[in-house]
């Protein structure tokens, strides 16, 4: 995969250097490049923004200034490129976007070029996605979270680590990221614990000291279902009523909620 990113704050993605996106593009899993927006300007003070046509506070980042730096990042729509390039995605992050998901991180992990245009003051002049829609190229607006950030590189190295850690030899087991939170099973991921046994007067519970997989993957599915209920009703609710199985509807049912009306629902809900 490659991924670009520009942004008038190139230091930002400094921490995309580390960790598991670092080991990733070490390894040549992902080839990752940075850019200054404001070497695309032309102006001595190299500017990127603007006052915000019909009036009001802040500052408008200008179009022409990212058309011409995503042109030259995406492989040139105008003009043909010296040689082809996949096919890009571009990510907006913005706080009026679609939320960011899983399933998102999961789509985006199968594209082969992404690129990141981070916003600053009062976001990207709207005909920048406009224009690069037209032109056919996919374009997501995401956002990561009902709140606001002052720029959208944070967002970017959000979006970027959910996906990176996808990519197929990034983490070193990938059994890891099957039972996580927001997998095909929608639940919450069940609590885990490590060694000491017995730390602050807390210990790891019992079960999982017995060795009995069995009994043991069936007390993490339970938990994963109250911590799912109890934390994020909104999930419960989504959840598939045919990946239930019958174990599943009597947790469920001890914690007030059921499938009725092929939905997964409180006992009281509605009624
Ligand atoms: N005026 C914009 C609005 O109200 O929707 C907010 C602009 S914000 C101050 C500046 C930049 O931060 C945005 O262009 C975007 O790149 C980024 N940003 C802020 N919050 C974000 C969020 N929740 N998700 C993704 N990006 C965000």
């Amino acid at each position: 995969m490659r991924i670009d990113v520009v942004s008038i704050f190139p230091e930002y993605l400094a921490p995309l250097e580390l960790s598991l996106v670092g080991k990733a593009r070490a390894a040549g899993i992902l080839d990752l490049h940075v850019h200054d927006l404001r070497d695309w300007t032309t102006d001595r003070h190299r500017t990127v923004d603007d006052t915000p046509f019909g009036g009001g506070a802040g500052m408008v980042m200008r179009p022409d200034v990212w058309g011409t730096a995503l042109d030259g990042v995406l492989g040139s729509i105008a003009a043909a490129p010296a040689a082809p390039r996949p096919p890009a995605h571009l990510v907006i992050p913005t706080p009026s976007g679609a939320p960011f998901t899983q399933r998102i991180a999961e789509q985006l992990a199968g594209e082969q070029h992404l690129v990141f245009a981070c916003g600053r003051y009062e976001g990207i002049d709207a005909r920048v996605a406009d224009h690069y829609r037209e032109a056919g190229v996919v374009v997501s607006e995401l956002s990561i979270g009902d709140y606001v950030l002052s720029g959208g590189e944070a967002a970017a190295l959000v979006v970027i680590e959910a996906v990176v850690r996808l990519l197929p030899g990034v983490v070193g087991n990938p059994e890891s990221l099957v039972e996580e939170s927001h997998g095909d099973a929608g639940l919450l991921e069940y609590p885990v614990y490590t060694k000491p046994p017995e730390w602050a007067g807390l210990a790891v519970p019992d079960i999982l000291m017995t060795g009995h997989h069995a009994r043991i993957a069936r007390w993490r599915r339970d938990v994963a279902l109250e911590r799912t209920v109890e934390r994020r009703p909104d999930l419960a609710r989504a959840l598939d009523p045919t990946l239930l199985d019958a174990a599943d509807l009597d947790t469920l049912s001890v914690l007030g909620w059921e499938v009725r009306d092929g939905a997964v629902q409180p006992h009281d809900d509605g009624l």
